[in-house]
């Protein structure tokens, strides 16, 4: 059997520095960043003119937010003019759902009985459906309560007493790679979401960091989660899928797009503008929420989060591979329970086998591609180095190894389901 060795050595065609290639990753030369960035590449091809004159701006307000920052922890100033646009547009776009429903009301009371009753009924319908909705508590898919957990639950408190909030109310546990927090229902009851891919990449202590990150959102004053922005949000989103041109349109489909153009190119407008004006405060509350990381779990742990997010795709392509196997090419006497069981050793098998030179790649291709004009988060390398450059933080929170054992077991039922659900349903995430 001819024995495949992943890594082998050539010389860079643009300076002939000898360089490792790994037929896994992108070639490229540490020296002189000859292929550092292909799909950047391409991209910043694509994108022309206005596109170069963009992502100047963006770059140049990336790197005045990143100096205000700083290294250290002080908190930046957060710009309370885009902050109250932002709030006050939102509040123009609860007006038009306002203005439907009082219209909806009057049509259907002084056109009783007439044309003007359906006509009321149809406005009242649309401010139902196109109206601001609060995000609900998640019914499908594991969801954990106290009982259930209670030492994910004292872990999260104890992370949360250092980001200086209060814990959640319920943990969710999804296939992404990726965690988030949100603020639910009229009681504002707290979820914290937590993709498995994710958690099962990091050590225990980059899980701390994690969670400090994630509960950091809480305690630092992320506009984008305020109440009246976040609903505005998604009544704008239902206005624009409600408004969207049919895909293979019929002659009278392609009439209602025309007449919809207009309303559409302005919700899109307000949309691009709410963006514009939260931008600032959502990059400045990523960076707030990377020293709340720092503090639970170590400066060193909330360093070695980012990188595992930096290669966080490989994750995606790890998944969908496993779930795309066909059931020929798997492996010995594959039953499907024992498959799910290998699942997240083998994940972590995968992100374990990545190269030190595929991560110094990807934070310069990072670099090269300077801020995105449309990205909610600063790039991770600017978010490393400012990490980097503090004093660093020793673990305010630390676990046993009996702890790490009873929540790993809390888990486990989670974990075997979820790894179930992506080999019958393939990977989505
Ligand atoms: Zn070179
Ligand atoms: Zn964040």
């Amino acid at each position: 059997m001819q024995v495949v060795t992943e890594e082998e050595s050539r010389p860079c065609p643009e300076c002939g520095t000898e360089i490792r290639t790994d037929r896994r990753f992108t070639t490229w030369c540490a020296a002189c960043d000859w292929n550092v960035d292909p799909e950047g590449d391409e991209e910043r091809h694509v994108q022309g003119r206005l596109g170069r004159a963009r992502r100047v701006a963006a770059r140049r307000h990336g790197e005045r937010l990143h100096a205000e920052v700083g290294g250290d922890d002080h908190a930046p100033t957060a710009r309370t003019l885009p902050a109250l646009c932002a709030y006050a547009l939102a509040c123009a776009v609860h007006g038009v759902t306002l203005a439907l429903v009082v219209g909806g009301v009057w049509c259907v009371v002084y056109g009783w009985g007439g044309l003007g009753m359906p006509f009321g009924l149809f406005l009242l319908f649309l401010a139902w459906t196109l109206g601001p909705r609060l995000p609900r508590l998640p019914t499908e898919g594991p969801v954990l309560g106290r009982g259930d957990a209670p030492a994910l639950y004292g872990l999260v408190d104890d992370i949360a007493r250092v980001a200086g909030t209060r814990g959640v109310d319920v943990i969710a546990i999804d296939t992404a790679v990726n965690a988030s927090v949100t603020t639910c229902g009229v009681r504002e009851r707290r979820l914290l979401t937590i993709g498995l891919p994710l958690w099962e990449l990091l050590t225990p202590q980059q899980r701390i960091a994690l969670l400090g990150h994630e509960l950091g959102h809480y305690s630092n004053g992320d506009t984008r989660r305020g109440i009246v922005l976040a609903t505005a949000y998604r009544s704008l989103t239902a206005w624009r899928y409600f408004l969207a041109p049919a895909e293979d349109p019929s002659p009278t489909e392609m009439a209602v797009a025309l007449v919809c153009f207009v309303p559409r190119a302005l919700v899109q407008g307000v949309l691009t503008v709410l963006d514009g004006l939260t931008l600032h405060a959502g990059r400045r509350a990523e960076y707030l929420a990377d020293s709340s990381a720092a503090r639970a779990g170590s400066t060193e742990a909330a360093v070695g989060l980012l990188d595992r997010i930096l290669v966080a795709d490989s994750a995606e392509v790890t998944l969908r591979r496993e779930a795309n196997a066909p059931r020929s090419a798997r492996r010995g006497t594959d039953r499907p329970e024992e498959r799910a069981e290998r699942l997240w050793d083998v994940l972590a098998a995968d992100a374990g086998s990545i190269p030190e030179h595929e991560y110094e790649r990807r934070r310069r291709a990072g670099a090269l591609r300077g801020h995105r004009v449309d990205s909610t988060h600063p790039p991770t390398h600017l978010r490393r180095e400012r990490l980097l450059s503090a004093t660093p933080v020793p673990a305010a929170v630390v676990v046993d190894e009996e702890r790490e054992r009873r929540i790993t077991g809390e888990l486990a039922d989670a974990r075997s389901r979820l790894a179930r659900q992506i080999l019958r349903d393939g990977f989505a995430g």
